[in-house]
């Protein structure tokens, strides 16, 4: 391909040639091994490799029954500058690598594109894809949202969410796919719901799940406490094995997280994967660098390993091939699993290029933005091609549906991430102004639309909020007890979340005041550490209630969310009159209704009055509290007029009472 453009066969534009190897890119659909019951067809991009040959073995490992070599059979190269073979006869479920003889050495490696694997991740498996469906799956729905900024997500691990005792799931599915499909599983003496009918109360509307396609870090032969937050990926399109209750049959971890999904859909939840392109568990010897060694990642002018990730290696998205793979394989995974959006691990080391064309991509298959997608949005360094947009905070407007995370609102709440006793808004009133930015969902900011914004207090990185609070409001002491003026703060950062515009997002069980003991990264530390205890949904059902009643709220106020749409037509204004107090009025128009809805949020020790008449509307308009220091929810709390009392420590949200009537009473 000698055109300064390359487009594939859909039309897609895939950007300027970059790595010298570029000029032989393939846009092919059919890269990987592609079965049916008359023969399997491999298919290679490796376009400098001198020889290839397909090996194939009876298990996915030497340590099993039955293992053996079946057939090591040459590829040939095709004028597509691909290596293919054609291997006739039913072979499902046979594992395969590749043989790859490069101009210095000769290396097996598994195939990038392979969609099935054996234990660990060390061979590939030719699959059948639909005999993987669960019964069922052909009903399975996804889970779209009119606009992003209606979702509500809560982050969660496969085996946090179910790896204690607590949780009510069966010994042999616990830490497994499997636990989501259970049911009227409870804690204690059987009255409080666990797990995924725990989350149909709570009112989320999507699980973002840690890392599930396969990742290294863990022994799948060993089904044990090991733990791993997964951020070191081996196999791109093959889901994790230790997840699975048999990780050496390459169908079992497919179909089991298959079964997760749809229990997730059925119980009206969306699934957003949290998927990590921006570098592999490892540089030299990935799977990547053995088919085409050098051409997958960055390097530094030296030839040393550029490694803006920390993890030893960036992907290199702006060369063709890679940003093909992340193009395909998040197409794979919407189309295959069912998943509802895409979290992008250090977005800010890909290109926007990449991700408009992933954006482009899944809105051409599902639907204009139905796919939710957002990432992490840091500036970093990294060695990339020259002219190359990197996809940070910078370059969101240039990047319509595609979000990214809010670390002003983060810091703001509670205190900076990168200072332990450092403090926030609901400690101190510190941040009024970060505070306000992230209410507008950022488009003051960097954000073009609120949409493009994830609010957010806490999530799987830095310290749980209940732990931050301890740090700096107790100097560290008493991870295990509750105390109710954290409890309170607890309330107002969901408070600001939930009324903020944009995308709001939490980590599992911030709502039950979780613990992670102080541990600011316990990406490999223990199970015990990690997992969710469902004891303290008794402790705190209080702070639930509240969480619930938020979320209850925002479902039914369009101008809370501030959908594009929303945006346009409501308006919002700051009434600086009560600061560090952050207040605020939203005129707005819902199904025909004109009202308004006063929001103030008190992080002092005191009481706060605000008159009312400065919200500049009629001194005689009645106002209906929903949400103060104890209650949130849509049921009406109290009628206030001309003075609102707003607790210390505590969020106030009115709406006038004609509006109220009209919407809720309906
Ligand atoms: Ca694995």
């Amino acid at each position: 391909m000698n055109s300064d453009v390359c487009t594939c066969e859909k039309g897609f534009d895939f950007g300027k040639p970059v790595h010298e190897l570029d000029k032989f890119a393939y846009f092919g659909n059919d890269l990987g091994a592609v079965y049916s019951k008359e023969k399997t067809v491999f298919t290679l991009w490796s376009p400098a490799a001198l020889s290839v040959k397909v090996k194939l073995y009876a298990t996915g490992s030497d340590n099993e029954a039955g293992a053996g070599v079946l057939a090591e059979l040459p590829m040939e190269k095709t004028q597509d500058n691909v290596w293919r073979l054609e291997y006739a006869g039913d072979h499902k479920n046979e594992y395969y690598t590749y043989i790859i003889t490069h101009k210095d050495k000769t290396v097996e490696t598994v195939d990038i594109y392979a969609k099935a694997g054996g234990v660990n991740g060390n061979r590939g498996m030719i699959v059948d894809l639909p005999s993987t469906d669960p019964e069922g799956w052909d009903k399975d729905n996804y889970i779209f949202m009119p606009s992003p900024t209606d979702a509500i997500v809560w982050e969660v691990h496969v085996k946090d969410f179910s790896h204690c005792a607590s949780s009510g799931i069966s010994e042999k599915n616990r830490g497994k796919y499997l636990a989501f499909c259970e049911h009227s599983t409870l804690y204690g003496e059987g009255i409080v719901p666990t797990c995924v009918d725990y989350l149909k109360n709570l009112g989320i509307t999507h699980v973002q799940i840690n890392p599930f396609y396969d990742f290294g870090s863990i022994d799948e032969s060993k089904n044990d406490d090991s733990f791993n937050w997964g951020y070191d990926p081996k196999n791109y399109n093959i889901p994790e094995g230790s997840y699975s209750t048999n990780p050496y049959d390459g169908n079992v971890r497919i179909t089991e997280c298959k079964q997760m999904i749809k229990a997730l859909h059925d119980a009206g939840i969306g699934v957003i994967m949290d998927v990590v392109y921006n570098h592999t568990y490892q540089g030299g010897g990935s799977f990547f660098d053995l088919s085409v060694p050098g051409y997958y990642y960055r390097y530094n002018r030296d030839g040393s390993w550029s490694n803006g990730s920390g993890c030893s290696n960036d992907t290199a998205s702006e060369h063709l091939m890679f940003r093909k793979f992340m193009v395909d394989s998040v197409l794979y995974w919407a189309k295959e699993y069912h998943i509802d959006g895409f979290r992008f691990d250090l977005m800010g080391l890909h290109d926007a290029h990449t991700m408009n064309l992933i954006r482009q991509t899944l809105d051409k298959e599902f639907g204009k933005d139905n796919i939710i997608l957002y990432g992490e949005g840091w500036h970093m360094g990294t060695a990339c091609a020259r002219d190359t947009q990197l996809a940070n905070q910078g370059a969101v407007r240039s990047m319509h549906g595609v979000g990214a995370f809010n670390d002003n609102i983060r810091d703001a709440i509670k205190g900076s991430v990168f200072g332990a006793y450092d403090k926030g808004f609901v400690q101190c009133g510190a941040g009024a102004e970060r505070i306000k930015s992230g209410i507008l969902g950022e488009t003051c900011s960097w954000a073009g639309e609120a949409s493009q914004c994830v609010n957010y207090a806490s999530c799987h990185d830095n310290y749980a909020l209940y732990d931050k609070l301890i740090l700096s409001e107790r100097g560290g002491a008493g991870y295990s007890e509750r105390f109710d003026n954290l409890v309170s703060m607890i309330k107002l950062s969901a408070a600001v979340v939930l009324t903020s515009r944009g995308i709001p997002f939490f980590l599992a069980g911030e709502e039950i005041a979780r613990t992670k003991f102080g541990d600011e990264n316990s990406y490999c530390s223990s199970a015990k550490i990690n997992e969710i205890d469902w004891e303290n949904t008794g402790h705190y059902a209080d702070l639930i209630l509240y969480y619930q009643g938020l979320i209850r709220l925002r479902k039914r106020l369009d101008a809370l969310r501030g959908s594009n749409e929303v945006s346009d037509k409501s308006n919002l204004r700051f009434i600086d009159n009560a600061m560090p107090c952050v207040t605020y009025v939203v005129d707005f128009e819902q199904d025909g209704i004109n009202g308004h809805i006063f929001v103030a949020l008190n992080p002092c020790d005191y009481d706060v009055r605000i008159n009312l008449a400065d919200t500049g509307l009629d001194k005689n308009t009645k106002w209906i509290a929903v949400a103060n220091k104890h209650s949130a929810g849509t049921a009406p709390l109290m009628a206030i007029s001309e003075l609102a009392l707003v607790e210390n420590k505590s969020a106030l949200v009115l709406i006038d009472e004609a509006a109220y009537k009209a919407i809720f009473k309906k």
